[in-house]
């Protein structure tokens, strides 16, 4: 129970926003996007740029997770799998149905355990876009890319997502509902004083400092969870986390067809193989421990090594190391529950609520997660702290779409036809051109080309059908600061730029930033 004083209704109080944020990946983009809408007043920090970790750095799967049955962790699974339907609904631009083939391997998992998986998948939540599963024969044929000595797979239905615009989609609607964002901001410390948070932010480019205050502060720092609390609040943890690495990379289009597949390994760890882009094949993940730096981490041969022979071992196509063309790697934050295995540490979040003198000044804090559950997450955080904000509104977030996604209906087809009709909107927009920016930017795409009429007036291209205009809105609309996050977070278009032309992009998006382009 929260006593009256601990209700902070002092309308004095004009510069106090409600929620202070601390972290601009999916977590603290979701809360804003949702607090903001529900009309509290919300600023976010991101010491980065959106999504500069976790959240860029994932298999970009919306999904059930098969292997969360096998370790029991039913909540965190059923959620996942009403999560997918409703993301789908929120976001049909930056989040597709993607079929998966599960190649059956007897020695590994027998037939009825991947069969009782999927019927737990079909039927635990309700489906309305996804297919049910369903066993097949493996052909031979052009189409299927695995050896012949694999007869048998299993077909099931996730979603594939654009995790960084996932991101910067939910930071737009928090601004579109009034929040502040603050990108290259990093929060140096935070005190509770008078019932109130008061924090020191610091401009990651210039170092000036400036102090805000918040009624309540919300730890969104992904892996850095436990350090910020140690560090800039000189608190102790209520939770400690271990760091669990994975690594993934890019290598050229290995098969035809948009399925992606599952592979099973004999360690009783699974990768993923997933069709990224028009021209690229997406491969990961691997599950080690991390000890270091989370910003610092990166692919390491042995992971290398593991996911490639992972791959050489169900493909007929052999691919060496020269085949990369990328690589990433991300941490999670797992809250360390004693388990022996890596594997075994539930994936699923846990929120810390924090109370200063008298109950007042809370602090959240989020451990764990998934891209998956992030809308979910922000909701049971609200609740949380609806004692302490007892003005919020009420959920709303699995009804309205996200900024981008409203294309005038959901379902089977809808983007497809949404597209179709953008042809005739912008008849001179190559056909590959609007493809790209139509997943990228959905419904906002009228925003990118707004008075546009024919190539001309896209101006400068930098690469890869690269435009002056897109690359002016992503600053003015999107927080990009550097060419960086415009062709890995933004876009993956640095799959297809050179060196001189990345050059070229950061020449002219710094003169921009001198000009003070962004918003
Ligand atoms: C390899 C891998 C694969 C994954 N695959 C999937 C998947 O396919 N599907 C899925 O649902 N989930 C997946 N996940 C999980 C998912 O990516 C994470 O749960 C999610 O991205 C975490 O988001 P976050 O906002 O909590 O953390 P982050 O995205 O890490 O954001 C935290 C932010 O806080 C900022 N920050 C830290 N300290 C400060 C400070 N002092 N001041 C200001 N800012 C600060 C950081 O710069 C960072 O941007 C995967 C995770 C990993 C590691």
């Amino acid at each position: 129970m929260v006593n009256d004083e601990a209700m902070i209704n002092d309308e004095s109080m004009s510069d106090v926003v409600d929620l202070l944020i601390v972290g601009g990946g999916i977590n603290g983009a979701g809360i804003a996007a949702d607090a903001s809408g529900r009309g509290l007043s919300v600023l976010l920090c991101e010491r980065g740029d959106l999504a500069s970790a976790t959240s860029s750095d994932s298999s970009k799967l919306i999904h059930g997770g098969l292997r969360y049955l096998e370790h029991w962790h039913f909540r965190l699974f059923h959620e996942a799998l009403v999560e997918r339907e409703v993301l789908l609904r929120k976001a049909p631009h930056l989040i597709q149905p993607q079929p998966f083939i599960l190649p059956h391997r007897p020695h590994l998992r027998p037939r009825w355990l991947i069969r009782t998986g999927l019927f737990l998948y079909d039927h635990l939540a309700k489906r309305g876009q996804l297919p049910a599963s369903k066993g097949l024969p493996l052909l031979a044929n052009a189409n299927n890319p695995l050896k012949n000595t694999l007869k048998y797979g299993f077909q099931y239905f996730d979603c594939k997502v654009d995790d960084a615009r996932l991101v910067v989609a939910n930071a737009q609607q928090a601004r579109q509902q009034g929040a502040t964002i603050l990108t290259r901001t990093a929060c140096q410390s935070a005190v509770r004083q008078d019932g109130l948070w008061h924090v020191e932010l610091e401009d990651s480019c210039t170092g000036h400092c400036q102090q805000y205050r918040g009624k309540v502060l919300i730890n969104a720092t992904g892996p850095w969870a436990q350090s910020f609390i140690e560090g800039p609040l000189k608190q102790e943890s209520p939770q400690h986390i271990r760091l669990v690495k994975g690594s993934h990379f890019i290598v050229k289009r290995m098969y035809p067809g948009q399925q992606a597949y599952l592979l099973q390994n004999d360690d009783d760890r699974v990768v993923f193989v997933v069709p990224f882009g028009a021209d690229f094949t997406l491969v990961g993940t691997t599950d080690t421990e991390y000890s270091g730096d989370p910003a610092a981490v990166e692919m390491d041969h042995e992971e290398e090594a593991y996911l490639l022979q992972a791959l050489n071992a169900y493909f007929t196509r052999q691919l060496e190391r020269e085949d990369i063309l990328w690589r990433y790697a991300g941490v999670r934050p797992l809250c360390d529950d004693d388990s022996a295995k890596l594997s075994d540490i539930s994936r699923d979040y846990i929120l810390e609520l924090g109370l200063g003198d008298g109950g007042r000044a809370p602090l959240l804090s989020i451990f764990g997660g998934k891209i998956t559950t992030y809308r979910k997450l922000a909701e049971t955080a609200l609740a949380q702290l609806k004692p302490f904000l007892p003005q919020m509104g009420d959920d709303w977030t699995a009804q309205v779409p996200l900024s981008g996604g409203d294309i005038g209906g959901y379902g089977d087809g809808a983007y497809e036809q949404w597209l179709r009709f953008q042809t005739h909107n912008y008849p001179w927009l190559p056909k590959t051109l609007l493809a790209r920016l139509g997943r990228a930017y959905g419904a906002q795409l009228h925003e990118v080309l707004r008075g546009a009429t024919a190539m001309v007036d896209m101006g400068l291209c930098f690469g890869a059908d690269l435009y002056q205009r897109e690359v002016e809105y992503l600053l003015a609309k999107e927080w990009a600061r550097s060419g960086e996050d415009i062709l890995w977070r933004r876009s993956k278009l640095g799959l297809y730029f050179t060196p001189a032309q990345v050059d070229r992009l950061e020449a002219f998006v710094g003169a921009l930033n001198q000009s003070g382009a962004q918003d």
